[in-house]
């Protein structure tokens, strides 16, 4: 049987620096097209908790403090992938960092349906000011995406930290942008890759979201 046959799934990639609220959008889109939010900061976790072998080279990785490589993530993305969950398909956030893990993702998946890919972009002075104002639970000091109003841990209310300097922030974009570029550069010549822009209200990017996908899958069809 082959992966994701449907023609019917909605097959989404998630691209978009810290702080343009992908985690946000990929959470709304998957509620709003009852399929699975997969994101790979998720899923290592639970195949290091699972403590399966896969789970365990991941942990030895993380422990000696380096990035899981592409065999593994591909491996975990690939197990996930093989549920019968993604049937009508799934958001990936996270994945792919890099262009082997892009090329394998295209290896996993048939094409049947299109591998719809959207990069949400905000201007960096935008994600500059958005990162310096985390808001953090009072109670337990989780960390809350944009739009949350309360803890989703422990439901304390939220407080404003403002003091991640601005220099770390850069640096973290430019780090984001270097690793980034070669993955958008892989897709954005396809003819299923949009762009939306992230810097409106989040109802504006979800609707353009969807406008997004609804406009390659109307064109594909
Ligand atoms: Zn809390």
């Amino acid at each position: 049987m082959s992966l994701l046959g449907s023609n019917s799934a909605v097959r989404l990639v998630m691209l978009g620096p810290p702080g343009a609220g992908k985690g946000t959008q990929a959470e709304r889109f998957a509620r709003a097209h009852g399929i699975p939010r997969i994101s790979t900061g998720d899923i290592l976790r639970e195949t290091v908790l699972a403590g399966s072998e896969m789970g365990r080279a991941a942990r030895e990785v993380m422990d000696a403090g380096g990035l899981v490589g592409d065999d593994i993530m591909t491996g975990i993305v690939t197990e996930r992938l093989s549920r019968p969950d993604v049937g009508a398909g799934f958001v990936l956030e996270g994945f792919p960092r890099t262009v082997p893990q892009a090329m394998a993702l295209d290896g996993l998946i048939d094409r049947t349906a299109p591998l719809v890919v959207v990069d949400i972009e905000v201007p960096e002075d935008v994600l500059v000011k958005r990162l310096q104002i985390r808001k953090i639970c009072g109670t337990c000091g989780w960390t809350a995406p944009p739009g949350t109003t309360v803890c989703a841990k422990c439901g304390g209310s939220l407080i404003t930290r403002t003091d991640d300097h601005e220099v770390v922030v850069r640096q973290r974009l430019a780090l984001y942008g270097r690793t980034t570029q070669p993955i958008v550069d892989y897709y954005e010549s396809r003819n299923t890759f949009r762009s939306v822009d992230g810097d409106q209200t989040e109802g504006s990017v979800a609707a353009d979201l969807s406008a997004a996908v609804a406009s390659v899958l109307g064109g594909t069809r």
